[in-house]
């Protein structure tokens, strides 16, 4: 029998033709696929800046740290997400406060977030989780209205749009992730989108070493002058990094891009595959989009109704695994892990709901090529799981 994975990065020769061009063409970092890159994904957004960089949460980095803030700063945030969309906050020396989140489209409660601001909260950082961009139009109404920014973690919703809105248009930035079971892939990479340009020319300067953006832009080593006068490539204004993106990297973005309508529609087609098959089934509550979203399918994530929990759920994944099906539990709690709970004093039962529904949800194997036969063995085998939970029920 063939193990399906929970995912799979969709590689063509298209892709795989584009990095032997660049390979071959000598220049392998800060170069023409980049800004062609970044072209393609602030045209697809809507906005006037990208910045590639060279992970996702590289990219949030750098976006809290363009905004100034540092120690002594609140962001809320939500605990149901992976992991980077509070660590970044942490990287800056900043608080992240969690706060519940809304149990129809798991991202965070609009009203919560309004009642956890102080005068100490220096943004707010939203995520669109599994894809799904509900809110995301409250969260910058909220941000506007307390004239903090709203961070956006794009990470999971390229492609995507709310309410006509593309997904990383929201707020004073947005960031996008890479990672290979993304919705395209550069193997590692990110990208951060903004109509900020002073924020933009930050973010370009902290990635390259803090040198002036005017030179992160154009020259490099063997163009410039070798000494440190303010715009040569030995000059550093700030404490940067290097979050590069690599030429490789790009053009495996650029050909993905490409492609990236294609691939969506494939994600929605294997979405609606399984929508059909999971439908009746009772103790399975599925993926919920409103009507005026038009969600870009990161991962398909159903969940057991209430009548069950962690001991069911995680009995259920391993019997899927066990009959050669990649399944996961997307995603514990950030506030649960033990470095949170270590130093904030976080505990079980602080955000009930994101708490519960972390215990009961089981992400399946979605991927663009997926095909009907292996959608349906999926939820054949995961609807005998059910089966003898139920069957195991006092
Ligand atoms: C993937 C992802 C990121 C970024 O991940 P990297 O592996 O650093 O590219 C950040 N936030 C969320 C919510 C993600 O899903």
């Amino acid at each position: 029998m063939n193990f399906i994975p929970l995912s799979q990065p969709d590689i063509t020769q298209v892709e795989i033709d584009a990095v032997v061009d660049t390979l071959r063409s000598g220049r392998l970092s800060i170069g023409p696929r980049q800004s062609r890159f970044e072209e393609l994904v602030a045209e697809r957004v809507g906005l006037r800046h990208a910045v590639a960089v060279s992970s996702g949460t590289a990219g949030l980095h750098l976006v809290l740290l363009a905004l100034g803030i540092g120690p002594g700063d609140e962001v809320i945030t939500t605990p149901f997400s992976f992991i980077a969309s509070a660590n970044c906050i942490l990287m800056v020396g900043a608080k992240p406060v969690f706060v519940d989140i809304d149990p129809r489209s798991l991202n965070m409660d609009p009203l919560l977030v309004e009642a956890a601001i102080t005068p100490r909260t220096k943004a707010i950082l939203g995520v669109e989780v599994f894809g799904n961009p509900t809110h995301m139009d409250r969260l910058a109404q909220i941000a506007g209205s307390h004239e903090i920014p709203l961070i956006e973690d794009s990470c999971e919703g390229l492609g995507g749009k709310h309410k006509g809105r593309a997904i990383g248009a929201f707020g004073r930035a947005g960031v996008f992730g890479f990672y290979p079971n993304k919705q395209i892939t550069t193997g590692e990479g990110g990208m951060i989108v903004t109509n900020d340009d002073k924020l933009a020319s930050l973010c370009r300067s902290y990635r390259n070493q803090g040198r002036s953006d005017a030179i992160a832009q154009g020259q490099t080593a063997s163009s410039s002058a070798q000494d440190n006068r303010a715009g040569s490539w030995l000059a550093h204004e700030r404490l940067g990094y290097n979050y590069r993106l690599s030429e490789i990297n790009c053009a495996l973005g650029i050909a993905q891009m490409e492609r990236l309508d294609e691939m969506l529609a494939a994600r929605r087609r294997v979405a609606g595959e399984y929508m059909r098959r999971l439908m009746g089934m009772g103790d399975l509550i599925l993926p919920n989009i409103e009507s005026n979203d038009d969600a870009s399918w990161f991962v398909f994530v159903p969940r057991l109704c209430d009548l069950y929990g962690l001991v069911e759920r995680d009995r259920i994944i391993n019997g899927l695994r066990r009959h050669e099906i990649g399944a996961a539990n997307y995603f514990p709690c950030i506030h649960l892990q033990p470095f949170y709970r270590e130093r904030f004093g976080y505990g079980p039962g602080m955000f009930p709901i994101a708490e519960s529904i972390s215990h009961r949800t089981i992400a399946l194997p979605f991927f663009n090529r997926m095909d009907v036969n292996q959608v349906e063995l999926v939820a054949l085998t995961l609807k005998v799981m059910l089966d003898r939970e139920k069957l195991l029920k006092p």
